[in-house]
């Protein structure tokens, strides 16, 4: 098959296919997840901290949310604003600096989630 050359294919070197729907890796693909949402209205947003291999107060992590990864981005942005801090989008994860729990926990219910915490 030499014309799988589909613009929306994505190859990544590290651990192969990309899912062209979602960017993330087949493994971690997040389509199933977002279906799934959707069936039970939505997804179940989780707010969790992580400090492990962190600097300082390490990262509060979004995990559920089903978005794609230009709204994740999108939402990260206003976050990160919201919160004073930087962060990242990770797998589908927003990752934000320091402990952000309460801020971000009001936030989203603001957005019209139902933030749930877990862990720490
Ligand atoms: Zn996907």
């Amino acid at each position: 098959m030499k014309q799988e050359k589909k613009s929306r294919l994505v190859y990544s070197t590290e651990s192969g296919q990309l899912c062209p729907e979602c960017q993330h890796q087949i493994a971690h693909c997040i389509c199933k997840e977002k279906q799934k949402a959707q069936i039970i209205g939505d997804g179940q947003v989780r707010i969790s901290r992580e400090t492990k291999g962190r600097k300082g107060k390490g990262v509060t992590l979004i995990s559920g949310l089903s978005l794609n990864e230009k709204e994740l981005k999108t939402l990260a942005k206003q976050l990160k604003q919201r919160c004073g801090t930087g962060g990242a989008v990770k797998k589908g994860v927003i990752e934000i600096q320091g402990d952000q729990r309460d801020i971000l926990f009001q936030e989203l219910q603001t957005l019209g989630y139902q933030p749930k915490r877990s862990g720490g």
